[in-house]
């Protein structure tokens, strides 16, 4: 058993408690202390440093990361689509040394960001050997894209056998996922739900009411959605937007419930975010992302006072400038400055946790939990060490623990 002693702990499930001891033992929390330890056990003193539990990153897109720095900003989101369909134009072969070279840099930065466990999209499961092989806890997420289809059932079967041939290792799992109300038909969204209700343990997510072109084309079919698909030969002319907003959709679909993590969420309404809140569905926020797509800033006042489960993300390096937590984090701080930093630091932590089915292993500070701790170096003298934490830390003030 060993003791670490620090000038704060940060357990998440309570306030941040000053110089305190947390015991260890074979990679396992045994106790958080106010009190030093017995003389004859083991103590390490970590110094001027908080204590925490390792982040989640509960919505990134590993596969992408080859085209960091590859995709401008953009003002309005399908320009922004659409430049990345060009950059992707040129695609290397989903196993090609590119991709799979930046998904391991990705991975290492993430940890070395202090990252446990991501919520990882992939629409190649080229992401899930280099997860397996790594530190991070993950769930990768086969998201599925077709919203014009003869037969979705066959699809989603497709999708889940081979979801079956892969080998879940104890941290690293997978289950499906759909892309966005667009461009994923009602029926695939139906056999999707259902593939999911069969397995108990798995969560699923879907990009939802990100930006305004895709609350336009749920609600009347039209806009530049709507000629995007008919660009690429996806549309389906037996489609009848539903109207109303899209998560409106989705729920009187009978597809959003707990085990579901809704991303984005820009332009939901007050009503949306109740719908979120009585299904227990966990919204993901990415705000840097967000800024750079030209999706818009996420309301996140309005998301914290609805009561939602709030987690959080970085998105993709297509779209994020890095896979740090911490500075997504010091964005949402930036963007909501009312919102309490042990709300923000909740999400990045507990609720992530929760809605990736890691609870009983990670997210916060309690006995029992794996010893995947992060030792944050904290200026003495810091009085309110949460806030200090939502104000933007870089990778090299983060150490892990063991
Ligand atoms: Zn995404």
């Amino acid at each position: 058993m060993i003791h670490y002693h620090a000038s704060w702990v940060v357990p998440i499930t309570e306030p941040p408690v000053r110089d305190s001891w947390v015991a260890v033992d074979r990679g396992r929390i045994v106790a958080l202390s106010r009190r030093r330890p017995a003389d004859g056990t083991t103590e390490v003193d970590l110094g001027e440093v908080a204590i925490l539990p390792g982040l989640v990153n509960a919505h990134t897109h590993l596969e992408l990361s080859y085209l960091r720095d590859q995709v401008p900003p953009s003002s309005t989101f399908v320009a922004w689509i659409r430049d990345v369909m060009s950059a992707r134009g040129t695609r290397p072969d989903p196993g090609s040394p590119e991709i799979l070279g930046a998904v391991d840099r990705a991975i290492d930065e993430a940890l070395a960001c202090g990252t446990a466990v991501v919520g990882d999209i992939s629409n190649t499961l080229v992401t899930f050997g280099p997860l397996a092989r790594s530190p991070l806890a993950a769930i990768v997420f086969y998201e599925l894209i077709r919203f014009n289809t003869p037969d979705a059932r066959a699809v989603v079967e497709r999708a889940s056998q081979t979801l079956e041939a892969l080998a879940p290792t104890e941290r690293v799992r997978a289950s499906l996922a759909a892309h966005a109300p667009y461009s994923v038909a009602p029926l695939v969204f139906r056999a999707i739900r259902q593939a999911v209700d069969r397995d108990p343990f798995s969560a699923c997510s879907v990009h939802l009411s990100e930006s305004a072109e895709e609350m336009e084309f749920i609600r009347t079919g039209g806009g530049p959605w709507r000629a995007m698909l008919e660009e690429l030969g996806s549309w389906d002319p037996t489609w009848v937007p539903p109207g109303g907003t899209p998560v409106q959709f989705l729920d009187e679909s009978g597809f959003l419930d707990g085990r579901v993590l809704a991303v984005h969420g820009v332009q939901m309404n007050a009503a949306d975010l109740q719908r979120l809140a009585a299904r227990g569905t966990t919204l993901v926020t990415c705000p840097r992302s967000n800024g750079h797509t030209g999706a818009g800033a996420p309301p996140l006042d309005e998301f914290y006072h609805s009561g939602v489960r709030v987690a959080v993300g970085t998105d993709s390096l297509a779209s994020a400038p890095d896979l740090n937590v911490f500075a997504e984090l010091a964005t949402m701080r930036a963007l909501a400055p009312s919102v309490p930093a042990a709300a923000l630091l909740d999400s990045a932590t507990r609720q992530g946790s929760r809605a990736l089915g890691f609870d009983a292993d990670f997210g916060t500070i309690e006995s029992g939990k794996l010893a995947r701790l992060l030792a944050v170096t904290v200026p003495a003298g810091t009085s309110n060490v949460e806030e200090y934490l939502v104000s933007g830390i870089a990778r090299e003030q983060i150490r892990w623990i063991e």
